[in-house]
């Protein structure tokens, strides 16, 4: 069984060859290290491999793992996963940045909670029911009403394709999503995860979520 450093070592490698493939700076690109499902020991032993970005789905699972790593110099906490509007003012003190906005009621509460807080916006790009996320044609409104909001900083946009073992199979939506990023002068394209990193990258990722190639695989939570 390989140890968390050679698999970290093995996706900052499969990142470095997609980036020069790309002509792009690996600098560009985060490595969101996602914690979901595994218990705080994992988050301080990716810590200490030096990894400060982490991705966690559910607010309240990560409530209890956030007293044991609240020590961590210089670690940011990402939620990653749908956040209903009840749980928004828990979120907004757990995470430094929330990438899965997808309606202006959402903004709203999180902006309510009066701290400053990074954003992004899931755009559902798919036409599989079960998504999450922002219809396109919704983001010039959803836009407008973050940019409204005084403690959101709104980084980008976010997606997750339907699940497919093809890595090729999210190309497409990967790429609209970045000239969906271009129109509305948005930097920030969260894309991409064990499976399907290189692919993402190539279509201009800035950040790739992934779990399962660095801390295996995950049980059901
Ligand atoms: C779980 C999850 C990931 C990580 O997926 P892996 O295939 O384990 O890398 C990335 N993004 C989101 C939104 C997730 O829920």
């Amino acid at each position: 069984m390989e140890t968390l450093r050679e698999r970290l070592a093995a996706v900052r490698d499969r990142m470095a060859r997609a980036a020069e493939r790309s002509r792009r700076d690996p600098a560009d690109i985060l490595l969101l290290a996602v914690t979901k499902v595994f218990p705080a020991d994992v988050i301080r032993e990716a810590y200490d491999l030096g990894l400060r970005e982490f991705g966690e789905n559910y607010v309240r699972e990560f409530e209890g793992k956030a007293p044991a790593v609240a020590g961590l110099a210089g670690a940011r906490f990402h939620l990653i996963g749908h956040l209903q509007s009840n749980k928004s003012k828990k979120a907004a003190e757990l995470f430094q940045t929330i990438q899965t906005v997808d309606s202006g009621k959402l903004a709203r509460r999180l902006n309510e909670a009066g701290t400053p807080l990074d954003v992004m916006l899931e755009v559902k790009l798919s036409h599989e029911e079960a998504k999450s996320g922002a219809a396109a044609a919704d983001l010039p409104e959803l836009i407008a009403a973050v940019r409204s909001c005084a403690h959101l900083n709104l980084l980008g946009l976010m997606t997750m394709p339907p699940w497919s073992d093809d890595p090729e199979a999210a190309r497409p939506i990967f790429g609209a999503l970045r000239e969906l990023a271009a129109q509305h002068g948005l930097r920030g394209l969260s894309m991409g995860m064990s499976h399907d990193l290189e692919t993402a990258i190539e279509e201009g990722s800035t950040c790739v979520r992934v779990g399962t190639a660095l801390f295996g695989k995950r049980k059901k939570p």
